[in-house]
């Protein structure tokens, strides 16, 4: 690792945040302590926004369906110009993967917050992203070198030898849309198909490949930080398997059970991929992990929702991070100052009814916010803050630090007592239920875990 002895060139002025929710409210609050001006972009049902409201600057871009506003590329660009600012930083969801967002944004003359163009385009393509780390030696799970053709027979072939069950799953996926699993070769043909036939109305690119499906695996990936400049280093990683319908519920870090040895093996193998690829900014390798073998799946070029976890075990503000490295700074973290300490839980709170989950937008009536030590909440909303309908139903997480394990537990289940949403339905109770579950609190469940509990719960 190249030592951090260059001069620091100043740090960016000016950002337009091109987000909403609570991420756009913890990059603002990044931006303060950096003394960073932030200039925020919000629809016009997002008015009332915390963010907005707190912002040195604020752009209507239009009305309130995503495609208008937070999807709208020449609206956030124009904005970013009338209000001189230097750099966009994209949040996560939206444009954040959006490699021609990117792009444009870095023609206009601005700083896109996140890699290169072509960094997002090399990993967004699931195939292509597999192929790049299996070249940087990265464990990938068995399955189609590359995206399957019409070859009914050279499929069927390829199934058989990898083994049943396989996953189909599209290149250009994401948001665990565009997956199928298939367990008999009778099904095969009609579910490569199905699954091409989505995945070009969902995300313009019929390209599917094929994978081994896993039968228990978890979910866990590595958090990594990147200058561009040469220097990367990791930050542990987390357990992301609790979800329903590939949609994370709970996160955690570290991971329950994963030894020292397999972090530093498995952290050390992204770092190397990240400076094969060149990659800058903040990002995450997922990897599925089975019988202690980890298999990547995707990468994502971006901060995640569940950063915060990695934040309070290791003390380090990723988002901070990723405006020094904008700025064009190199990493002044070195791998060996990075510790873990503790363990962090994070419960994400949807407005969502706890049992359909259908989206419960509305009006809040009473927010009252958990606190105490070692409780962070990352949330936009206050008393008379109105969901709006048009958007993801998160209205923020809450996320719980201790000395270990069962101390961050004992303060989520505090904090999941104390935690007060009336007016709107929320999965609160959920939550309240899986943290005292003995299976979790035992540590180590599968992606599949949720599903078989609210099954059995009918
Ligand atoms: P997305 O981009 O939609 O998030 P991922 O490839 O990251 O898609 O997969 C999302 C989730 O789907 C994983 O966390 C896991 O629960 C499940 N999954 C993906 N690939 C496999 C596989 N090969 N076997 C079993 N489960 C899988």
């Amino acid at each position: 690792m190249l030592a951090n002895t260059e001069q620091a060139p100043d740090m960016l002025d000016k950002i337009l945040i091109a987000n909403r929710g609570e991420i756009a409210l913890r990059i603002l609050r990044a931006c303060r302590e950096l003394e960073i001006e932030a200039v925020c972009v919000h629809s016009s049902a997002d008015r009332e926004q915390k963010h907005a409201l707190l912002a040195d600057e604020s752009v209507c871009i239009g009305p309130p369906a995503s495609t208008d506003s937070y999807l709208n590329m020449p609206a956030i660009i124009s904005a970013a110009e009338v209000t001189d600012a230097q750099a966009i930083h994209p949040g996560y969801g939206f444009l954040s993967e959006n490699a021609d967002f990117a792009d444009r944004v870095e023609k206009s003359g601005f700083t896109f917050i996140g890699p290169k163009a072509e960094t997002i385009r090399l990993m967004g393509d699931k195939v292509s992203a597999i192929r790049a780390m299996k070249e940087a030696g990265v464990p990938t799970v068995p399955g189609s070198a590359g995206a399957l053709d019409d070859d009914e027979r050279k499929n069927k072939r390829l199934a058989a030898e990898i083994g049943y069950p396989v996953m189909i799953k599209a290149a250009g996926g994401g948001g665990g849309r565009g997956m199928r699993v298939v367990r008999e070769e009778k099904d095969l043909i009609e579910a490569i198909t199905t699954t091409q036939n989505e995945a070009r109305a969902a995300f313009g690119n019929e390209m599917v490949y094929m994978e081994k499906y896993l039968e228990r695996p978890r979910h866990v990936e590595f958090q990594v930080l990147a200058d561009g400049q040469g220097n990367a280093i990791h930050l542990g990683e987390r357990d992301c398997s609790m979800q329903r319908r590939h949609q994370k519920v709970i996160e955690e870090a570290p991971a329950p059970g994963i030894t020292e040895e397999e972090r530093e093996r498995m952290g050390a193998r992204c770092v190397q991929a990240c400076q094969e690829i060149g990659y800058r900014g903040a990002g995450t390798f997922e990897f599925l992990y089975e019988d202690g073998n980890f298999y990547f799946i995707e990468m994502n070029t971006r901060l995640q929702v569940e950063h915060p976890v990695t934040e309070l075990i290791t003390g380090i503000d990723i988002v901070a991070e990723q405006l020094r490295i904008a700025s064009g700074e190199p990493l002044s973290i070195r791998q060996s100052d990075v510790r873990i300490d503790g363990h962090a839980v994070e419960c994400r709170i949807n407005a969502e009814d706890p049992r359909s989950f259908a989206p419960s937008p509305g009006r809040i009536q009473n927010w009252h916010a958990p606190g105490g030590p070692g409780v962070r909440v990352d949330s936009h909303v206050y008393n008379g803050y109105t969901v709006p309908p048009y958007y993801d139903s998160m209205i923020g997480k809450l996320i719980t630090h201790g000395p270990d394990r069962r101390a961050a537990l004992a303060r989520m289940r505090q904090a999941l007592i104390e935690v007060v949403v009336e007016g709107i339905r929320t999965n609160i109770a959920l939550h309240q239920d899986l943290v005292t579950d003995e299976a979790f609190r035992e540590g180590g469940t599968d992606i599949h875990y949720l599903h078989k509990k609210l099954g059995v719960k009918g």
